[in-house]
């Protein structure tokens, strides 16, 4: 489609509240043009107001965003050079397929927009189905739609919020990956609202991660799962265990000791942290190593066969609980028996209790 650079997506302090409350708090974000960018946080963290924000829906009550040089602050929605895509879909039921899509393009000129189309149905593999109504498709065909109509008009910046949102669990895999492949053809930057963190780890160059209206972290989706900054962002991604101690001195290559109650394991911090601070060491299941000689002493408690892995609940002395997760073949002490639950140093992070 257009050829032409695409440009930056600022957010600068962006603030909105509804009365004393604070749905979003001073975000300040840079969209990397042609990113796909995940906006991630349980409900109620404020997504869906800063995507209505970028999308002129809502005005902000501090901030500005600016589109390169470009204020949008003030414009309303259809002057900005964005569009929004509802989970809803929202499609004119008496209307085909193809005039769905070229609804918006009514300033282009019939046969632009016939090609315009021709091309959007492509595009999301549609050919074919421009004469069909919206009822006549499938849960997947219909999201295609939206998704055509939602880039009709060529937007520099998509936003969708919770696109996926009304797929079963099947389809909806499928569409992630289409979803990812189109957005890769066209170029275009996206802005996706998900509280699923497979689904934003699936989709996304990077990831916002949004708690109490603040954008707590923000990075690919590799260094948020491996280098949480809070025990917040820890647990969103994935299962993780927490085990309390205190910080100890640091070692060789930034390697912290932290003091348990059943010895001492070795991390590295992912937070500021003073001398002595309570602390949490965040570890990821599939990080634990079993039967080794050194590590927090456990009993294996249970183990449940999941296919690609055996998941374990290990109990210390406290009663206190880890999981690990491994291969179904690994060699590891069955249930009942004594061992040690240890990790690498590099696994493991530091974070503020
Ligand atoms: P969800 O995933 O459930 O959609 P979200 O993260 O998108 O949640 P928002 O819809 O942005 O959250 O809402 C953030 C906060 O702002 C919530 O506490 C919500 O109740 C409040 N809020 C949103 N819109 C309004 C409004 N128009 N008036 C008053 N409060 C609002």
């Amino acid at each position: 489609m257009s050829g032409a650079p695409a440009p930056r997506l600022r957010l600068q302090d962006v603030s909105k509240r509804f009365g004393g409350h604070r749905a979003v708090d001073a975000v300040t974000l840079d969209l990397e043009p042609g990113e796909f960018f995940c906006l991630l946080g349980p409900s109620g963290c404020g997504k869906s107001t800063l995507l209505r924000m970028i999308a002129g829906f809502e005005a902000p009550t501090a901030g500005r965003i600016c589109l390169g040089e470009q204020d949008l602050t003030g414009l309303p929605p259809h002057r900005r050079p964005v569009n929004m895509m509802f989970q809803s879909y929202a499609l004119f039921p008496h209307m085909s397929v193809a005039a769905n899509i070229g609804y918006g393009l009514k300033g282009l000129g019939r046969d632009a927009a016939t090609t315009r189309v021709a091309d959007l149905l492509r595009l999301v593999r549609l050919d074919g189905f421009g004469g069909r109504r919206p009822d006549t498709l499938s849960g997947g065909q219909r999201q295609r739609v939206a998704l055509a109509r939602a880039l009709a008009r060529e937007p520099k910046v998509l936003l969708l919020d919770e696109p996926l949102g009304a797929l079963d669990r099947g389809l909806r895999e499928e569409t992630q990956g289409e979803l990812r492949s189109v957005q890769r053809r066209l170029g275009t930057a996206f802005v996706v609202v998900t509280h699923d963190p497979e689904e934003a780890m699936m989709l996304a160059d990077r990831i916002g991660v949004m708690e109490a209206g603040r954008l707590v972290q923000v990075g690919p989706p590799a260094e948020l799962y491996r280098r949480p900054a809070s025990r917040f962002v820890a647990g969103l991604l994935g299962d993780v265990n927490l085990i309390a101690g205190t910080l100890g001195p640091e070692g060789p290559d930034g390697v912290r000791a932290v003091k348990t109650a059943y010895g001492t394991v070795h991390g590295t911090v992912g937070a500021p942290l003073a001398d002595d601070a309570a602390v949490v060491v965040a570890v990821r299941p599939e990080d634990i190593v079993l039967g080794g000689l050194e590590g927090l002493p456990v009993v294996v408690a249970d183990a449940t066969f999941l296919g690609d892995r055996l998941r374990r609940t290990l109990r210390m002395p406290d009663g206190t609980t880890l999981r690990s997760s491994g291969r179904p073949g690994d060699a590891v002490p069955p249930i009942g028996s004594d061992t040690r639950a240890g990790f690498a140093a590099g696994a493991a992070v530091i974070l503020p209790a």
